[in-house]
């Protein structure tokens, strides 16, 4: 669709999502009221930015149902994801809601080569956590053979790859690491499987390790995005040009702010990401906060789809780590160790508070061969990481080289980092 078009069709929506919540959420009417607004004061997509920002706080203040737009009766499937702190965030789906879900995740498995005759497994996993039956759901309107094995039993998962005949994994990046690592294991190739794609999301992952699952398991990796209080997955997704993602737009209106100052940034502009469903029943979300820091880009793409691009999250404002007064992500460091390319990609940041002084420890696995090693070359590497690490962070980190498999392995989103300040 053509810009002008998409607009016209985004502006509509918008007045109808601003309207229904108005009317139904008393959250939404009452901080639409502080801020001195009417539905109406929201004419045109240029009017977005008076409304005011919704948080994950929120969700917490009206825990469980607060957030609904329609009668308990019409919502036929909630989902949640664990918080940080005690209770989830809860969301809710009319059928028609599930319905926009599966066909956003149909775009996206559909950019990544499915079609009726893929194989794709999904080893998100399944539960109150939208992975798994997103991308379920996702698969089976695209018509492809769902294979929904869930996340863990990993000999297992990759011995119903082989004999399946899958064509297509959906799991987290890290994951699809741990896969190819015991692959590798039992003995077997990238060719012993009929692997030709994965959808990697659910964690901020970087290009450094895009190319490592890419060669480790002989497929293109496609990054996917989401989030639960959006839809789940089906967000955006890359297309066949991996370079970058298409944000559905028609169903999710994005805007990048200074997560400061919450002021609207312009294209090309780094910032945090605000979402707003315009098509959702169940629990529209009106410029929430995602915390996830990226850029977005109208510029066409070779491709050809015509939908807003969104560059790889380039991590969160959330679980940004301030060190000794520095940004540090957990990406950065991953970053520098597939760059060195000299010990396994499996890291965690540990980070303390001596004296009032923050110290930042970094561990990193070594291959198996390696630790057999004499002392003095370890301590060779250890002393080349940090100073790569020093540079690229802009903080020193100590680094300490653990054996192999000593990181605990996650078959979900990776634990990188154990803040022990308390802060
Ligand atoms: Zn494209």
């Amino acid at each position: 669709m053509v810009r002008t078009e998409l607009s016209a069709v985004q502006a509509a929506r918008l007045r109808d999502t601003i309207e229904r919540a108005y009317r139904q959420v008393p959250f939404y009417r009452s901080r639409m009221q502080a801020a001195g607004l009417l539905p109406e004061d929201i004419a045109s997509l240029e009017h977005i930015g008076k409304l005011p920002f919704t948080t994950k706080q929120d969700m917490r203040d009206n825990y469980p149902y607060g957030l609904f737009a329609v009668p308990l009766a019409e919502i036929v499937r909630i989902h949640a994801s664990s918080g940080t702190t005690g209770k989830p965030t809860v969301v809710g789906y009319t059928k028609r809601d599930i319905g926009i879900w599966a066909e956003v995740m149909a775009r996206t498995l559909t950019a990544a080569g499915a079609n009726r005759q893929s194989f794709i497994q999904v080893a998100y996993g399944y539960g109150l956590f939208t992975g798994g039956l997103g991308a379920h759901y996702g698969a089976e309107l695209v018509g492809a053979s769902v294979i929904p094995v869930s996340s863990g039993n990993t000999a297992r998962q990759i011995m119903l790859m082989k004999d399946f005949g899958t064509t297509l994994l959906a799991c987290t990046p890290s994951y699809a690491l741990y896969i190819a690592e015991t692959l590798g294991e039992m003995g077997l190739e990238p060719k012993d499987l009929s692997l030709r794609a994965g959808v990697f999301g659910a964690e901020p992952w970087s290009e450094r390790m895009r190319k490592e699952i890419e060669a480790r398991l002989s497929i293109k990796a496609i990054d996917i995005y989401g989030l639960s209080e959006i839809i789940g997955p089906g967000v955006a997704s890359e297309c066949e040009c991996q370079d970058g993602l298409h944000i559905n737009e028609d169903h999710f209106y994005p805007e990048i702010i200074n997560p400061q100052t919450g002021e609207t940034l312009p294209d090309g502009e780094k910032g945090e990401l605000v979402l707003t469903t315009i098509t959702k029943e169940g629990m529209p979300m009106i410029r929430y906060r995602t915390r996830d820091l990226t850029v977005l880009t109208h510029e066409p793409c070779a491709c050809g789809r015509t939908l807003v691009r969104m560059g790889k999250v380039l991590g969160r404002s959330d679980d940004m780590l301030i060190i000794r007064g520095v940004n540090v992500f957990p990406s950065q460091v991953e970053t520098v160790l597939l760059g060195l390319g000299e010990t396994s990609p499996h890291y965690q940041l540990i980070v303390d508070r001596e004296d009032n002084l923050d110290k930042l420890t970094v561990l990193v696995e070594v291959t198996e061969a390696m630790f057999s090693d004499e002392v003095r070359r370890l301590e060779t590497l250890e002393h080349k990481i940090e100073a790569a690490l020093g540079s690229v962070l802009g903080v020193s980190a100590q680094v300490r080289l653990v054996g192999p498999k000593s990181i605990e392995r996650s078959e979900g989103k990776a634990k990188r980092v154990i803040d022990n300040r308390k802060l």
